[in-house]
């Protein structure tokens, strides 16, 4: 049924870069033979899911929306793909994406954009819009994201689906094609805070193959679903945080805010503001780091190794080869990044710029342990604005990068973010999320609150 939904639908969404018909069928078959039996491998075994183009899956083309990955078939799995199969779910596809997951409309794809499945001349959020608009227009009941500064956060709060970025460390980064490892975290994209639960449960947990992989066991999120849902929140402390709200954020995203956090009291949390003081030079340090960390990740692409080789004419030494292979295949976002994160790391400009984009980041944490020493969880709206018109911030670098101010400070500490619907905009009828933010390891309480204030 949802390769049926693909093949009507995906010609006006495309959320997907590749389809796997047969390896799908196939997977639901084996799962039909389990679940006949009554041996399910896994509560998820046989519900299909679309994976992220970032997530390398053996056999299937990996490309990270870059034409320089274009053709290249991994020989191996990553840890996520690896639990997604032995759960027993059918991977129907690779979703569009941001090219290495730079951006936050899809647009910088170097296969075309996703289209809001909302209204087709939209952005689905970036740079995880594929896995966004395929759950969203119901092609795929579950997609697996990456979230480095809000790639599954905010193409979920703009398409109205459910977007988890684990606690950093929680789900192996082991075949994530990185962006920047300190801040890049796999998770969930779906319709329902229990089926990110569900998800989140099979993909997460220890792997000896990540160095930065978490130990602790993955804490019981379908039970934090099962106590959220009964709608009794009586003991938890809730911090507005004061920052992220007012200025450039939307009056329809904020009104539907405001009508959450009552949601909240209703359900008997105790509300406060909280002040995060540093939040509004996150965006900044954020900018800095991010492009140093993946200049230095994308080095790797040298034309040698994997995909693309561009050979010019005459008698091209090794260097021209990777200079024209680089300039051929990487678009003009990621080589924007690389200009910068190459200049903020170069001797003489590396303390004015990454060290005290470093500094700003532990006054970020700070900010956060402060916060979460007088609160249980943190809220805001996932994202300043609804979903805006495809072209509309493409020529403007920093209005896009200004889509990330409400979920960049997460990344930055590290600390897990869910966002859950939560109504649509007065003024344009699109979709508004809302961010529920937590302690390092207190992945549990977003889905406790995510299913008191899910529709
Ligand atoms: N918009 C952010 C960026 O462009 C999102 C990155 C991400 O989460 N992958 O860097």
């Amino acid at each position: 049924a949802h390769l049926d939904r693909i093949a009507a639908v995906d010609g006006a969404v495309h959320a997907f870069l590749h389809v796997d018909e047969h390896g799908a069928i196939e997977a639901a078959r084996a799962a039909d033979d389990r679940l006949s039996k009554g041996e399910p491998a896994s509560p998820l075994d046989g519900v299909p899911i679309a994976v992220k183009d970032v997530i390398v899956t053996r056999g299937l083309p990996s490309t990270a929306g870059s034409r320089i990955l274009e053709g290249w078939v991994p020989p191996y799995d990553a840890t996520v793909t690896e639990r997604l199969r032995a759960g027993g779910l059918p991977i129907l596809g690779k979703t569009n994406m941001d090219e290495f997951a730079m951006g936050s409309s899809t647009e910088h794809s170097a296969y075309g954009p996703t289209h809001n499945p909302w209204d087709l001349d939209r952005i689905p959020g970036g740079s995880g819009g594929g896995s966004a608009a395929a759950v969203a227009a119901f092609e795929a009941p579950l997609a697996i994201g990456t979230d480095t500064g809000g790639s599954i956060r905010q193409p979920g709060a703009v398409t109205g689906t459910v977007g988890v970025k684990p606690t950093y460390g929680a789900v192996s980064r082991y075949g994530l094609i990185a962006l920047a490892n300190s801040l890049d975290q796999a998770g969930p994209v779906t319709r329902t805070v229990l089926d990110a639960a569900l998800l989140h449960e099979l993909i997460g947990g220890h792997d000896p193959r990540d160095s930065t992989s978490l130990t602790d066991p993955v804490p019981a999120l379908v039970e934090a679903v099962r106590a959220g849902a009964a709608g009794d929140l009586s003991g938890l402390r809730v911090g507005v945080v004061k920052e992220l709200g007012g200025e450039g954020f939307q009056p329809g995203v904020e009104a539907r805010f405001a009508e959450s956090v009552e949601l909240l009291r209703d359900a008997g949390a105790e509300v406060v503001e909280v002040s995060c003081p540093h939040f509004e030079h996150a965006l900044a340090a954020y900018y800095l780091i991010l492009p140093s960390e993946a200049s230095s990740n994308l080095a790797r692409f040298d034309a040698m190794r994997y995909g693309l080789r561009v050979t010019p004419e005459g008698d091209p030494s090794a260097e021209d080869v990777m200079r024209a292979t680089r300039d051929a295949g990487f678009g003009d976002e990621v080589k924007r990044r690389i200009i910068l994160g190459t200049y903020a790391l170069s001797s003489g400009y590396y303390d004015a710029y990454y060290g005290q984009a470093q500094k700003i980041r532990t006054l970020v944490q700070r900010d956060f342990d402060a916060a979460f020493a007088e609160v249980d969880v943190l809220v805001s709206p996932t994202s300043p604005t609804t979903a805006f018109p495809l072209g509309d911030k493409l020529s403007d670098p920093i209005s896009m990068y200004r889509q990330d101010i409400a979920t960049i400070p997460a990344n930055l500490a590290g600390v897990p973010g869910i966002s859950v619907p939560s109504g649509v905009a007065d003024e344009d009828g699109l979709p508004v999320g809302l961010q529920v933010l937590a302690p390092q390891r207190a992945d549990d309480r977003l889905y406790r609150v995510g299913a008191a204030v899910e529709a």
